[in-house]
């Protein structure tokens, strides 16, 4: 079934070493084919100039100009302004990196060519950072033919390598073919092109091809690799049911006398949808193979005690329960929950992280080796291989955005090894993403579903105002009237999105400072992408423990952190992120007694979409409802769809878009796995890596 280029390994080819190699493989690549299918993420188009006027702030474009002036301004942050026109506008370029060589060459009278993305500045036309060339005397734009493809890369991969590779890789295609996994008739009934014409133009789609349609995803080009993609995803989640069946657990009871102590020593009583997924649970629980099932419920939905009721049932049978979270602070967090509940009834609880010294950690290992401990809560160091359960019964996985299907095997497979082989430990995976119901089945259609879809009573929504960047003087004194006056504290998250990772950064950087110098009576913090996880954590510490009044963030900020005394959120440019990531962002406040607030400060002027967007932001708090109008209002470019909230992990395909797929993607898996086995594999080979995010589990 493989076919030849699946078996040239990228070492063949020119300009790959063993670096190269490695660094390729970080991005699962090893093969020609894989190569292949490492499709461009974009295509720029600089085949053409646009005339300064007819520019629109979003879309990317190519000007020429001649140079007007170049001064560097001192405004809220230092940069280099170079205005350019060229008849029909003026645009300008601003840096905010730059040399004093790069100042000099920016030359009045001489022509300046460049490709970036426009925005809208002030009076002007801007572009940031974009690439630039010196055209020096000469009015005549260097221009290329074709569109020109910009691939995904990793760090230290240059662009200019990976282009490099796909080009000798496309020479081999021409040779010979990757094997077609999809049947014919499927291909006639949706009017597919062939996998190698797909590919090859992909790679180098010809100018006359819609631009549009190529990077909304909308040509039957990539609907083909989605829907291969679909399939396969869809083969695998179905092998892991049946599977998962033929697996034993222990059969564990429902509503113990435990679980009842656990109840009634609580101030408050399960609301009905916490009671309504607890015997959802119990149901699959008491079946004697193991439980897959996903909790889907808002933040503050009270996920956390429906997994001790679950856990609780097991300790009853003298069994042992792990949770799992995905970092030390919310392991810490819940352990302490659990402390309080289970000290009263005697119950031995243990923390197991990787940041526990020595000795605490080995009395940890011992006890729940030994069967002292029931109750195991910890980061991922849970499942490492010097754990040694006694008898585990149940693993709970919170806040778990990254799960995709691998994971979820290993996890299961990993919970069977580290209980010596019994049985497989019943799983639950809990999570605050809301995904609408009928994307949920697909992306998770190896799970059963639970939505908590109530909140507990009397919880206070959070107040949000929808506010122009024009006001940021008036935000930045209310931040500090917050801290200084109220005694409260506050998330400023900054969301530029960039390719790169470290632009982001960046950004967040300038605005610590800017802050720092606005504001030097507060205690500022500063946690991004770039920080190692420790210091991350340590600044996160810091502001739970209210030792910073104020934490400058990128998206990075941790799900699920609970710091109570944070009630006031300002998001930087919330009009570049999709609904469902604000709801999430926006949860970390409205977690304490106080009234919650959260300004969402945009920058101007915004398309008609994104004011109802973020008007549905301001008149809602429900995460599910923001979610469905998330999808409605999807317009072009404007959101992310379900593959970057986080959720769910496809490379070609996007829930949202192919949705209408959806019905024959069904079809077409089930016919494969039933009457083609092999092809059904080679699928499964081709789209389902080994995914390095494996390791995060
Ligand atoms: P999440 O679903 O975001 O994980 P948590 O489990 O952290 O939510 O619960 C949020 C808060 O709500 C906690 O302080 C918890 O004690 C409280 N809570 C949970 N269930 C109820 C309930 N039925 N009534 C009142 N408060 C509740
Ligand atoms: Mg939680």
């Amino acid at each position: 079934m493989q076919s030849k280029l699946a078996s040239i390994k990228v070492e063949t080819l020119k300009g790959v070493g063993p670096k190269v190699a490695e660094k390729l493989a970080n991005l699962s690549i090893t093969s020609v084919e894989d190569l292949l299918f490492h499709l461009p993420s974009k295509y720029q188009d600089r085949s053409r100039i646009h005339p300064i006027a007819s520019l629109r702030p979003g879309e990317y474009a190519q000007v020429c100009g001649m140079v007007e002036a170049a001064d560097i301004v001192f405004g809220k942050r230092r940069s280099l302004i170079c205005k350019i026109s060229d008849g029909s506008g003026i645009l300008d370029i601003r840096l905010f990196y730059f040399s004093m060589a790069q100042k000099k060459q920016f030359i009045r009278g001489q022509y300046v060519q460049c490709y970036g993305q426009v925005s809208f500045i002030g009076k002007n036309f801007s572009m940031i950072h974009p690439e630039i060339k010196h055209l020096k005397d000469n009015p005549e734009p260097r221009l290329e033919n074709g569109l020109k493809a910009i691939y995904p890369v990793t760090d230290g991969l240059q662009q200019r390598t990976i282009s490099s590779l796909i080009q000798q890789s496309l020479s081999l295609l021409k040779r010979s073919n990757p094997t077609e996994l999809i049947p014919q008739e499927w291909l006639g009934k949706l009017e597919f092109p062939p996998l190698a014409d797909a590919l090859r133009m992909l790679h180098r789609p010809p100018l006359d091809i819609s631009l549009e349609s190529l990077q909304k995803g909308e040509h039957p080009l990539i609907r083909r690799l989605a829907f291969e993609e679909l399939v396969a995803q869809h083969i695998a989640f179905e092998n892991i049911k049946i599977k998962n069946k033929k697996n034993n657990a222990i059969s564990i009871s429902g509503n113990s006398a435990l679980q009842q102590k656990l109840l009634n020593n609580l101030p408050f009583a399960l609301t009905n949808a916490q009671s309504r997924v607890v015997s959802e649970i119990e149901s699959d629980m008491h079946k004697p193979f193991p439980m897959m099932r996903l909790v889907q419920g808002d933040v503050g939905s009270g996920k956390t005690l429906i997994a001790a009721c679950a856990i609780f049932n097991c300790v009853e049978q003298n069994l042992q329960a792990a949770l799992m979270a995905p970092t030390e602070i919310l392991a810490e967090q819940h352990y302490k929950n659990f402390q309080s509940w289970c000290e009263p009834l005697g119950i031995d609880c243990v923390l197991l992280t990787s940041k526990m010294s020595a000795p605490i950690k080995r009395a940890a290992l011992e006890s729940i080796q030994q069967d002292k401990a029931k109750i195991i809560i910890g980061t991922h160091a849970l499942f490492q291989s010097q754990v040694t359960f006694a008898n585990l019964a149940l693993v709970i996985i919170d806040e778990q955005h990254r799960f995709g299907v691998e994971q979820r095997k290993t996890l299961l497979e990993k919970g069977f090894e580290a209980n010596q082989g019994r049985n497989y430990p019943h799983q639950l995976v809990m999570t605050a993403t809301p995904i609408p119901r009928t994307l949920a089945q697909t992306a998770f259609a190896d799970l059963e579903l639970s939505v908590v879809d109530e909140l507990p009573p009397g919880r206070k929504p959070i107040q949000t105002a929808v506010l122009s960047d024009q006001k940021r003087e008036q935000i930045m004194q209310r931040v500090r009237d917050y801290c200084t006056t109220d005694n409260k504290q506050v998330y400023w998250v900054c969301t530029l999105i960039e390719e790169s990772d470290e632009l982001q950064c960046q950004a967040a950087e300038a605005t610590f400072h800017d802050l720092k110098q606005a504001l030097p009576e507060l205690k500022i913090g500063l946690v991004h992408g770039r920080l190692k996880t420790a210091e991350k954590q340590q600044i996160m510490l810091e502001f739970k423990e209210g030792e910073l009044d104020l934490l400058v963030a990128t998206t990075v900020i941790e799900v699920g952190v609970d710091v109570p005394n944070a009630s006031l959120m300002i998001i930087e440019n919330p009009e570049r992120l999709g609904l469902s990531q604000l709801h999430q962002l926006r949860g970390r406040v409205g977690r304490g007694e106080a009234e919650s607030h959260c300004i969402l400060m945009y920058h101007s002027p915004l398309s008609k979409n994104a004011k109802q967007r973020l008007e549905v932001m301001r008149s809602s708090n429900d995460g599910f409802i923001i979610a469905e109008k998330d999808l409605e209002l999807r317009g072009p470019g404007e959101v992310l769809g379900t593959r970057q909230t986080g959720a769910l992990e496809y490379r070609f395909a996007d829930l949202v878009r192919d949705s209408h797929l959806l019905p024959d993607v069904y079809n077409c898996a089930n016919d494969l796995a039933l009457h083609s086995p092999l092809i059904a594999h080679a699928l499964i080979t081709r789209w389902i890596k080994h995914d390095k995010n494996l390791a995060k589990v």
